[in-house]
């Protein structure tokens, strides 16, 4: 089983800039190991992802490209993430309402959600592997690889102001 324990990463700090050299060249290596080329468009994606901690949606990431690439299209940007997902280089985050959000971090970690405003964010710690276990051995015949984990709630800008709904029982 893997992909429980969340490590801490360092900060990154948020910039729009081109890519740097470093950067492109990561880029460039894991695209064509998944046979795709590099484009400015897919390394300028790739830069907003790895430097955001925000988990965007498309639109969000669209936005925040055209600043860069003023002619870029959405379609291109839904195209390039995927890509990026496709050779492992971001995740996306599917939800049941059928939102995604993607994340530039693709080490093993969980997220909380906001129920309110969607924002999600890394949670730092894990669950120990021991307590896992017990889960794993009730789901019979189930060959358990990994697992995810969110938590759901009110981020503080949404907490209502009569506290939040009932919470765990
Ligand atoms: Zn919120
Ligand atoms: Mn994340």
């Amino acid at each position: 089983m893997n992909g429980h324990e969340a490590q801490p990463r360092e900060r990154r700090i948020p910039k729009m800039s081109t890519s740097t050299q470093s950067s492109d060249v990561r880029l460039r290596a894991a695209l064509e190991a998944g046979g795709q080329r590099f484009t400015p468009q897919r390394a300028a994606v790739f830069t907003y992802l790895v430097n955001t901690e925000s988990h965007p949606t498309a639109d969000e990431v669209y936005s925040a490209v055209q600043e860069l690439l003023p002619t870029i299209s959405l379609a291109t940007v839904y195209k390039s993430l995927e890509t990026l997902v496709g050779c492992g280089l971001a995740v996306k985050l599917t939800f049941a309402d059928h939102s995604a959000r993607y994340d530039g971090r693709t080490d093993p970690h969980h997220h909380a959600r906001c129920l309110v405003c969607g924002r999600v964010m890394d949670l730092v710690g894990g669950i120990p592997e021991a307590d896992i276990e017990p889960l794993r051995d009730e789901a019979a015949g189930f060959t358990v690889t990994g697992y995810r984990l969110e938590l759901s709630g009110y981020c503080s800008g949404c907490l209502p102001e009569d506290g939040p709904a009932p919470a765990l029982a």
